[in-house]
């Protein structure tokens, strides 16, 4: 199956009103811009450079989403451009996004990242550090940040039960968050190949999903 017939796959099996982050990272321009002529107007890059490369190679109408971690150096690369920084994980990054969004005289859309899987190596606020930072209400105060909601990475694990633990978990966080934000908070960024098809079970309203769309990844 090539690009184009595994998206037309993938669309075919997501709900009205859930998004698509193609994921990108790691694969080259053209194999992009396959997707994008067959529809496809979302990407989510993990590296700033390469986002910022592709940005410039590739159409304008593209959304492009930075997904992996992001170190608050680096968010003056991407700032000119991305639509959503889904990977945020710390007030230090918040106010570098807030800065730079704010330079450029945009608002750039974030999710919370939030850690709930098992692995200690997975990135993300613990749930207790992000209620801490939230109950300051700095978080209020910026404004070129628009909170959209919440993601998270399951564990990496064969067990179903896990996975599904740690989806319900995240859409508690969520439901828990929302009345904190009000409309603009209607995103919850869970799923990826190997899982997604749960994670809507879960109410997931944006998949993320590179290796069903792109084939494995040459790191
Ligand atoms: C790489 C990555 C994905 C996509 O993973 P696949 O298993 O290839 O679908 C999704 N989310 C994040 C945060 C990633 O880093």
């Amino acid at each position: 199956m090539n690009i184009t017939e595994r998206l037309h796959r993938i669309w075919a099996t997501l709900p009205a009103g859930v998004k698509l982050v193609a994921v990108s990272k790691f694969h080259p321009a053209e194999r992009l811009q396959e997707a994008y002529d067959a529809g496809q107007r979302i990407f989510g890059e993990s590296r700033p450079q390469e986002m910022a490369t592709k940005q410039a190679q590739l159409p304008t109408d593209i959304e492009w989403h930075m997904i992996g971690h992001l170190q608050t150096n680096k968010v003056k690369m991407i700032a000119p451009f991305v639509t959503m920084i889904s990977s945020v994980d710390s007030e230090r990054l918040i106010e570098e996004i807030e800065k730079q969004a704010a330079k450029y005289n945009r608002t750039i859309d974030i999710l919370l990242e939030v850690h709930v899987a098992a692995e200690e190596s997975k990135s993300g606020w613990a749930q207790k550090e992000l209620e801490a930072y939230l109950a300051t209400g700095r978080l209020a105060e910026m404004s070129h940040i628009r909170v959209r909601g919440v993601m998270t990475i399951a564990s990496n694990t064969d067990d179903e039960s896990i996975v599904r633990h740690d989806f319900q978990h995240i859409r508690d966080i969520f439901e828990k968050l929302k009345p904190l934000f009000g409309r603009d908070f209607d995103t919850l960024s869970i799923g990826m190949s190997d899982d997604y098809p749960i994670a809507l079970e879960y109410g997931s309203t944006m998949v993320r999903i590179g290796t069903a769309i792109f084939g494995a990844r040459e790191y």
